[in-house]
């Protein structure tokens, strides 16, 4: 079956009591038990599963070539739990340039708790590798990364993580699994945050993991949910599910209106260097190619004039919606180093682009005016 028609029927089926086509919100947090004790229908009580939570998942583990899949409440809460399935004293390597929340997580959070973290360039294989400790578990990589847009290379790091005996976790938030699939690179889990391009509309928080294996770890990390219940509601897991069956297409048009404004705004005498993974001027342009379909909807700016310069761009946008996030119809426009925590890599010079579903001559109207 093509992608197309997965997102659609993946997991999914016509409800057999009333036979609606688009699935019921089941509500219950309790399913009855069987005289025997049993409970043949697989469900339980809903911190365990869900039907509509288990249709997202089908989906998802489906979409990304993974054995099972785990739904979470946020994006954030799915990578926490995979680092609450360490232990102190385990090793973890993470993009220096990685999503700012999971920095905030390994600072704030897990060192006083003792797991040891290194922050690495992941563009560098020789640098991962000289990271490498006896106690290294897990390595993070995202790729294209948030907001610089560098690519890592999945298969020469999946190498260097299964050398050590140590998991690797590639957050796939950006390509989404119509661009790049990890787990045919040798990644072993696929993290996202469902709330962008998956969810598609900005109007549901989620995050997700996908493994490749039944190992161990994701049981650990399964059990770690059921206990705690970092799990979204029926309705958001239906609102997943619905934004899902348009993602291919939505991406699709994201990333060639993208690649347009890309090639646009190098041209601008304004900007300084503009960061997007399908121009061949990208430095990891041919990894790029190599890994990804197509480059996807975000692009970072480098204003000419520095971060006053860059904020009075984002000033003038009038199409364009300043506001973070991305993924949704709604292009969006966002000085990135104001928002980061400490440590941040962002240039201050920096705006992210999140390419909406909105015309392109609009769009391109609409930076020309900014810019000018
Ligand atoms: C937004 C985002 C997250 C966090 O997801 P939330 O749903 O906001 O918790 C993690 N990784 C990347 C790359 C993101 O863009």
């Amino acid at each position: 079956m093509k992608v197309e028609t997965k997102l659609i029927h993946e997991g999914q089926h016509i409800d057999p009591s009333t036979g609606s086509v688009t699935a019921p919100i089941h509500l219950s947090t309790t399913f009855e038990r069987q005289a025997d004790g049993s409970y043949p229908l697989g469900y339980e009580y809903s911190r365990g599963g869900n039907p509509n939570r288990n249709a997202l998942e089908a989906n998802l583990a489906a979409l990304e070539g993974g054995t099972d899949a785990m739904a979470f409440s946020s994006g954030s809460v799915a990578m926490m739990s995979v680092l609450q399935a360490l232990k102190a004293g385990d090793h973890v390597i993470a993009p220096e340039e990685i999503y700012f929340g999971v920095r905030v997580m390994l600072q704030d959070i897990f060192a006083p708790w003792g797991l040891e973290a290194s922050f690495v360039d992941m563009n560098d294989l020789g640098k991962v590798a000289d990271a490498m400790q006896a106690n290294t578990r897990l390595l993070i990589i995202e790729s294209p990364s948030n907001p610089q847009l560098s690519v890592a290379d999945l298969e020469g790091i999946a190498e260097l993580a299964h050398k050590q005996g140590a998991y690797l976790i590639c957050d796939n938030t950006i390509p989404t699994p119509i661009l790049q699939r990890p787990i045919e690179w040798g990644v072993d889990l696929v993290v996202h945050a469902t709330t962008k391009y998956i969810g598609g509309h900005s109007d549901v928080l989620g995050g997700a993991l996908i493994t490749s294996a039944d190992t161990e770890f994701w049981q650990r990390i399964k059990h770690i949910q059921k206990i705690g219940g970092a799990v979204p509601s029926p309705f958001e897991c239906w609102l997943t599910t619905r934004g899902l069956q348009t993602l291919s297409y939505r991406v699709k048009a994201m990333s060639a209106h993208a690649l347009e404004l890309a090639k646009f705004l190098e041209t601008h005498p304004k900007i300084e260097q503009v960061l997007y993974p399908g121009l061949t001027s990208h430095p990891q342009h041919a990894l790029a190619q190599k890994q990804m379909d197509a480059y996807g909807g975000l692009i970072s700016i480098l204003v000419k004039g520095g971060e006053e310069a860059a904020i009075g761009v984002a000033a003038k946008v009038k199409v364009f919606t300043r506001a973070t996030s991305f993924g949704g119809t709604h292009s969006l426009i966002e000085h990135r180093a104001s928002v980061e925590a400490e440590g941040s890599k962002t240039p201050r010079n920096l705006l992210r682009l999140s390419i909406g579903l909105e015309h392109l001559d609009d769009l391109k109207l609409d930076l020309e005016q900014a810019l000018s």
